[in-house]
């Protein structure tokens, strides 16, 4: 493992250690909190189309149960490995503990470029990677779902696998399922509907018109074109959009569905009728009242902070703002509602699939938008509450939010 790598998890727990001091928790407190309940690293051979046999490295990373099961998902990537799996771990009971789902952390990833990989050889890897950590997971003990590489067809191979080694058919072992096997309504747009209600809330508390408010969105896949079309619809205005191809800008706005249309069809937004062309990066530093990073991680630097002109950062991608950006953010007066909070509508419909799952009854659409809505809302006046109190910046704040719960669950079992 390189240096660099191994200090992402040390970057990571800077937040817990912030977060720590506002509590006021003591040390042997924050070495619980920093320590994996369970790290599994697996083996995996798969038969590859040209008959020769390949062996894949898999991970699982079980944070901390004392919430609930650990919860998070799979990713399937060349630049996998533990000190990462370990962060996204970490991160993931920070998320569930932020919105209140009653899970803990967990994360899993396998090292390999599914892009490279036929559907049958990424069928055996699943299988293999499902089989060879069975034995961990389930639904009171671990519950999978997708990430970065991964998609509803990889979690139906993985329950499918599951279900032959346990014996019977348990569709709460893993989320974000086809709806044709127990998936639930509305996961599709789920974290891009957490996210507007997050942005609606934030609208309130720091008093930004959304009626004509421009909105730049960096990137345009799964989770920017949901907020992007209900930001529209609610008479927003979207001036900027990119991918990794480039970008597109028109300061009267942009109709977002039209938007996709395109890019479905030519493969990017760049090129938008009625559009002036921009970089990928661009919609970072357009003028714009929302900003919504929505593609990679460590997009808001240093080096592009002084360009933001936005009064308020919806994080809807992981990770979007450096930690220097985020000083500078701060110190300018930029509002963010952090990724931790802003991107958890995907992981509570994954929670409501499960809770279906458990039940055997599916609700409506209407249901589950209404329990999302509750739970976003909640999610964001308890976060803006404790900034409030503290008078901290929204993301301690929702640091603080979530270990206070984690701690709370650990010291009612005794652990700490
Ligand atoms: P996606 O692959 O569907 O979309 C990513 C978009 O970003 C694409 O349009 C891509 O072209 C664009 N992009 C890539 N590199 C870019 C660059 N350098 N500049 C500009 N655009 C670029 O992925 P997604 O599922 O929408 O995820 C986006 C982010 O949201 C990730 O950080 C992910 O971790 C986070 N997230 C996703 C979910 C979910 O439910 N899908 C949940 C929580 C967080």
């Amino acid at each position: 493992m390189s240096e660099q790598k191994t200090s992402l998890y040390e970057e990571a727990l800077k937040t817990l250690k912030k977060a720590a001091a506002v509590l006021n928790l003591e040390s042997d407190v924050i070495e619980a909190l920093s320590s994996p309940e369970r790290i599994l690293i697996v083996s995996i051979p798969v038969k590859m189309d040209d008959g020769k046999t390949k062996v894949f490295t898999g991970y699982r990373v079980q944070h901390n149960t004392a919430r609930g099961p650990a919860k998070g998902g799979i990713r399937y990537h060349p630049r996998v490995c533990l000190d990462e799996v370990k962060s996204l771990a970490y991160w993931m009971a920070i998320k569930n503990a932020v919105v209140g789902v009653p899970y803990g952390g967990g994360k899993g990833g396998i090292t390999c470029n599914p892009k490279e990989m036929s559907q049958g050889e990424l069928e055996r890897l699943t299988r293999g990677y499902a089989a060879a950590i069975a034995k961990f997971i389930g639904p009171d003990q671990d519950v999978p779902a997708p990430d970065v590489g991964t998609n509803a067809q990889i979690m139906g191979w993985f329950a499918d696998e599951y279900y032959k080694i346990v014996g019977k058919t348990v569709p709460g072992v893993i989320t974000a399922k086809p709806l044709s096997i127990g998936g639930s309504r509305g996961r599709g747009t789920a974290t891009g509907r957490g996210a507007f209600f997050a942005t609606l809330e934030a609208a309130k508390a720091f008093n930004i018109p959304l009626r004509g408010a421009r909105v730049s969105i960096q990137g345009y896949g799964n989770v920017a074109r949901p907020i992007a079309r209900y930001l529209h619809e609610l008479g927003c205005k979207i001036v900027a959009v990119s991918d990794s191809t480039g970008g597109a800008y028109n300061p009267e706005g942009m109709n977002p569905i039209a938007l996709a249309e395109f890019k479905d069809k030519t493969r990017t937004v760049k090129g938008f009728p009625g559009s002036k062309e921009l970089s990928a990066i661009d919609p970072i530093t357009v003028d714009c009242d929302i900003l919504i990073p929505a593609a990679l991680e460590n997009q808001i630097t240093k080096e592009n902070v002084d360009g933001v002109k936005a009064k308020l950062i919806v994080e809807e991608a992981n990770g979007p703002t450096t930690p220097e950006a985020d000083k500078i953010l701060h110190e300018k007066g930029v509002k963010i509602v952090p990724d931790v909070l802003a991107n958890a509508g995907g992981v509570t419909v994954s929670y409501f699939e499960w809770v279906q799952n458990r039940m055997g009854y599916y609700w409506s659409d209407e249901e589950v938008d209404e329990k999302l809505k509750q739970a976003m809302t909640k999610a964001f006046k308890d976060v803006y509450q404790t900034a409030q109190q503290h008078q901290i910046d929204m993301r301690t704040a929702a640091y603080v939010t979530a270990v206070k719960k984690i701690v709370d669950a650990m010291r009612a079992l005794g652990r700490i």
